[in-house]
């Protein structure tokens, strides 16, 4: 039966062929370009996540936050001032 033709190493230095049978295209099923991208992109989200709910995550979150309370405060201050002087020059 052939085998997977990704080489492998357990330590960076010794490198063997993959010993698993063929999945698809040459490759066992870990091996194949589509599942070493899928776990790829599995890893890069779950380096997000682990980001978003890390202190510098967090607080990048609540900068945000800020900015737009900051936005809303603005357009909240404008409003105010348009509304009195509105009402002075009614007098
Ligand atoms: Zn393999």
């Amino acid at each position: 039966m052939e085998k997977c033709k990704e080489r492998v190493s357990n330590d960076g230095w010794h490198w063997r062929n993959c010993r698993k049978p063929i999945w698809k295209d040459g490759y066992c099923k870990i091996h194949h370009p589509e599942s070493v991208q899928k776990r790829i992109e599995k890893s890069i989200e779950k380096e997000k996540e682990k980001y978003e709910l890390s202190p510098l995550g967090r607080l990048e979150e609540a900068q945000k936050e800020i900015e737009k309370l900051k936005k809303e405060n603005e357009k909240l201050k404008k409003a105010i001032q348009q509304n009195v002087s509105s009402r002075l020059k009614e007098r």
